[in-house]
Parts: structure tokens; sequence; C-alpha cells
């Protein structure tokens, strides 16, 4: 590959820029390009017969070890071996360029993807190059030719350590990454169920117990004033009876829309329980409160629902409760709770305040 040319896609991808290539290179005493040296390697060393035998040799020692042997035993040996004599063919042919590393840094990539141990991979890459140093021995006669071929040998094998382990270490870690993406999502996921109401989309009764918690923390400290409605539909249950369970979850998502409808941005809607749902009202006075909780009084008695063909008129009742010093959570509730209990008591489709206050149509 000409030197100029684009980063190949892996290089890229692993950061193996054309600085961190030549340090790479100065590292294992490659500062000159070999070429020449490559050359007589390949004429002399790396010949058809030999290459052969050296992969052989190589997985016959590494199927003596019992995890390689077991993990060679998902894969076809022959291919294998094919796949290792054509690595010989390009053994430090352009080791120079981008493209050597890419083609380098692929085949750690597929060790890494198959889940070879760091440790075996390590040592199966040591034999092959005491492999490749013994053919060095029986086919080069003379000893300034074995020492130049040997070292040539044992700095393009190292660089292959080097680039095989770097890219097995940073396919792990995007892995890793990889899953906690995964992981975050779910999460995501995990959070909206929990936070919302599935069927009707408003705060879940978890989330609308922590909103509540929070903001009568919030006016504790302030001092402002905070308005808790509970709000539970009227006769609901005839609408079940009379009109089937799918109609009446398609009531509930249209109340609770009615109900958020008749909100400002800021109000809290969540579904209590089956048809009762419960409005927290921030920095809201008695009196706002009591007209919020009118407006949705009429928002769902002005209008029929219209479900399956079918039109429904349906009411609500409402309880309204004031935050008080020493209120928590669940006595705000009782109070609101009672005062819905006043309302229906006092004939359903209205709203009542705390015990004591007077119920308004
Ligand atoms: P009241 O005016 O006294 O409140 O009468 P009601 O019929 O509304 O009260 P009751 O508590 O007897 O019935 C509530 C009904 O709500 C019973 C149950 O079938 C229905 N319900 C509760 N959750 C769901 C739900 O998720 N979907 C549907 N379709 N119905 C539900
Ligand atoms: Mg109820
Ligand atoms: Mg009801």
């Amino acid at each position: 590959m000409p030197a100029g040319n684009p980063e190949t896609p892996l290089c890229e991808q692993f950061g193996f820029d054309a600085e961190w290539r030549q340090a790479q290179l100065l590292l294992v005493g490659l500062d000159a390009c070999p070429d020449d040296q490559v050359r007589q390697l390949h004429e002399q060393v790396l010949v058809h017969g030999v290459v052969e035998q050296v992969v052989d040799r190589f997985f016959a020692q590494l199927m003596r070890h019992a995890q390689a042997a077991e993990l060679l035993s998902s894969f076809d040996l022959e291919h294998l071996k094919e796949r290792q004599v054509a690595y010989f063919e390009e053994f430090g042919v352009n080791c120079m360029e981008a493209e050597y590393f890419e083609s380098r840094a692929r085949v750690g990539i597929a060790h890494a993807r198959v889940g070879v141990p760091l440790s075996l991979y390590l040592s199966a890459f040591g034999l092959l190059q005491a492999l490749l140093l013994d053919a060095v021995a029986e086919r080069v006669g003379d000893e300034a030719g074995r020492q130049a071929l040997g070292g040539l040998l044992m700095r393009l094998t190292t660089l292959d350590i080097a680039l095989a382990t770097e890219v097995y270490h940073r396919v792990q870690i995007q892995e890793l990454d990889r899953s906690v993406r995964h992981l975050e999502r779910q999460q995501t996921v995990l959070r909206k169920q929990l936070e919302q109401d599935a069927l009707t989309g408003v705060s879940s009764r978890t989330s609308l117990l922590h909103e509540m918690q929070d903001a009568l923390g919030r006016a504790a400290k302030t001092g402002q004033p905070l308005c808790l409605i509970m709000a539970d539909l009227d006769h609901f249950k005839v609408v079940n009876d009379s009109h089937g369970h799918l109609v009446g979850d398609k009531v509930l998502k249209e109340v609770a829309a009615r109900i958020k409808a008749a909100l400002r941005e800021f109000d809290v809607v969540g579904r209590f329980g089956g048809e009762e749902f419960v409005i927290l009202l921030e920095n809201t006075s008695q009196h706002t409160a009591q007209q919020i909780a009118e407006r949705i009084r009429q928002r769902i008695a002005a209008e029929p629902i219209r479900v399956a063909g079918q039109s429904l008129q349906l009411t609500i009742s409402q309880g309204l409760a004031v935050r008080r010093d020493g209120d928590d959570v669940h006595t705000l509730l009782q109070r609101a709770d009672a005062a819905m209990y006043q309302a229906k008591q006092r004939g359903r489709n209205c709203v009542a305040e705390e015990p004591g206050h007077a119920a308004r149509r």
C-alpha cells in the first residue's frame, strides 16, 4: 500500500495511526525498511514445504495442551493450517505500511472474539517464534545469515505479538463498552417502566410516592402551600361489567388524558390504584386547588367518553387535602382519601375538602 493512503479501517478504529505505528516499529528495532532481508527470509526459510512443516509442528504441539486442543476442536484444523500458511506468505512484507498492521490486527481480533485466553495466545506466539527460529537454523548455512534472519524473525514476530495483544485488549474493552451501553439502555427502559403507569402513561404509584415525599420536604422548607387530590371514578365497575375490561382500560386512558389536560405543566398526576388517580399540586393554594379539581370534574362529566362505538358518561369524585405541619405522605394521602370518601357519600361527581369543609359541585 503506497504511503499517504488513508488509514485503513481497523487501524483507524483502534487508534493505530502513523505515529503509533512508527513508535511500535522503532520499539522492536524495525526502524529501516528491511525489504531485502524479508525477501531473503522468504527465499531461504519461508519456502513451500518448510512453512507447512512449521505449521504442522505448531498445531501438533498445541494439541498436546488440553485447553488449546478443546478450543481447536470446534474448528476445521486443515482450514486453520491453510490460514496459518497464508499468514506466513505475507510475513514481514511491507511491514512499514498501514496495510500490514491492518492484516495483523485482523488476526488479533479473530482470536479475541473466539475467546482464546491471553496466556495461551502469547504462549502459542512464543512457540511459533521458536519453531521459526529452528527453521532458520536448519535452512541457513552461514552463521552471519542465521543471525541476521533470526534477528529479523524475532523482530517481526515481536511486532505481531505486540499488535495482536494490543488489539486483543482493545476488542475486550470495546465489548465491555458495548455491554455497559446495553445495560444502560435496559436501565432506562426499566426506569421508565417504574416511573410510568403502563396503561395510562401518567406517573406510576412508586414514582408518585417519591414525588410526594420530595414535594413535602420542599413545602416544609419553603412554607409554600401544597395540595393533594385523590380522584376516583364513579361506578367504574359498571363500565367493566357492561362493556368488558378492554373498554374499561380505554376509558381509564381517556380519563388520565382529560385529567392531564386540566392541569398545569408542573402539576403531577399519578395512577394510585385501579381507577384512582392522585394529583399533586405544589406551590398551590387551597383555592386554586379547588378550581383545578372542579376543572377536572367538568372535563370528565361534560362530554361522554367514546370507546368502541359506545358513548359512556362518566363522573369522578375527588377529595382535596392541604398540607399541614408535621404531615408525611401517609397522613396527607389519608386525609385526601377521607375527603374523597365524603364526596362519594354526598352523591359522587363532586369535590370534597378535608373533613369539616363543605362539598362543592
Ligand atoms: P365507586 O363509585 O364507589 O368508586 O364505584 P366503583 O365501581 O368505581 O368502585 P369499585 O372499587 O367497586 O370498582 C373499581 C373497579 O375498577 C373494579 C375493577 O374491576 C376496576 N379496575 C381496577 N383496575 C382496573 C384496570 O386496570 N382496568 C380496568 N378495566 N378496570 C379496572
Ligand atoms: Mg376505587
Ligand atoms: Mg370508583
